[in-house]
């Protein structure tokens, strides 16, 4: 009996072992492949961001002497095919640094800059240059500061910042047929060290489905598939959007209802800035409604689209 039970120990032990050495081994081959897997992804990437790079650089070129070309007495039939080789060229271009800004972020090479920035004067910029789109297309642009009279001096990267708003206001006006599109920045809390803000971009276009507001901030993700075919895009500007933001420490999500609009909402926490930032020179927002801070929406009723 005894001889039994230490036999059937000894069986035990042996397969413990064989069990351990398995593990060990397959554990290592994981390892492997996983580094494997992450190297390739990152080769990947740093592939896309050259490539990128090579092309942007004689396109840029391209679009320089088209532009002299259609200052270059055209008859109206040439000028309108040059015009449309512009308007392609600059299409292409937007891609190109989209598929740029993505493989940086992706292989980890996009590094943020610590400016001090007044983030009144990023959002004013950025709606100054998007209001000849809003216009052409009959909406309104608006935007509202809370509190409007002490603007926000923070560091960080205003460029980016920029970037992200551009994106959402860009996609609000492609988005909207008709109404408006509106840019609200509130200051949550102040502390002597940090600024809470969140920017809110709201339209009252087309919505996005239930099912489908996660997966607008996945690369190449549009809301549905007919999206490329009516409205153009890659569906690389959210999934971009998300990664700056969280590079930046923020937060982005959306509340929407087909049919009656969207609202982009992004919260960001950043350092006040170290040093007073100078106002810049040349102020005003034309094509742009500056809402008063009790305001609401301009045709809404001021509750969010989900809720109406
Ligand atoms: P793109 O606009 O190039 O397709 P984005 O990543 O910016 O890529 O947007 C992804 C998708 O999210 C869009 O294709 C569209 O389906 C949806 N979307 C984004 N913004 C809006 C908006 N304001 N209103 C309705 N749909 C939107």
């Amino acid at each position: 009996m005894l001889e039994q039970i230490h036999e059937r120990d000894e069986r035990l032990a042996h397969h413990r072992d064989h069990l351990e050495q398995e593990v060990t081994a397959r554990t290592a081959q994981l390892r492997l492949a996983k580094e494997a897997a992450e190297a390739a992804s990152q080769a990947k990437s740093e592939f896309l961001a050259t490539m990128s790079h090579e092309i942007r650089t004689p396109l840029n070129g391209v679009l320089g002497m088209n532009d002299l070309l259609i200052d270059s007495g055209l008859t109206p039939r040439q000028h309108l095919w040059a015009e449309a080789a512009q308007t392609s060229g600059r299409h292409l271009l937007g891609v190109i640094n989209d598929i740029l800004d993505f493989s940086k972020i992706e292989s980890g090479h996009l590094e943020l800059e610590a400016l001090d920035f007044r983030l009144e004067d990023t959002i004013e910029e950025t709606l100054a240059l998007l209001a000849p789109a809003a216009e052409a297309k009959g909406l309104e642009l608006a935007a509202q500061f809370v509190p409007h009279d002490a603007p926000l001096a923070l560091r960080g990267d205003p460029l980016r910042l920029r970037q992200v708003v551009s994106n959402l206001v860009g996609n609000a006006i492609k988005f909207t047929e008709e109404g408006e599109v509106v840019v609200r920045t509130t200051l949550l809390t102040l502390s002597e060290a940090q600024a809470e803000v969140r920017i809110v971009v709201e339209d009252t276009g087309i919505g996005i489905p239930s099912e489908a507001t996660e997966k607008i901030f996945e690369h190449f993700s549009q809301a549905d598939g007919s999206t490329t075919r009516r409205f153009g895009g890659t569906g690389l500007g959210l999934a971009i959007c998300r990664r700056l933001l969280a590079l930046m420490g923020g937060r982005i999500r959306v509340e929407s209802e087909p049919g009656t609009g969207s609202k982009f909402i992004v919260d960001l926490c950043l350092p006040v800035a170290r040093t007073a930032v100078p106002v810049p020179s040349t102020t005003g927002l034309e094509g742009v409604r500056v809402l008063e801070p009790g305001a609401r929406r301009p045709g809404g009723d001021g509750r969010p689209p989900g809720a109406r």
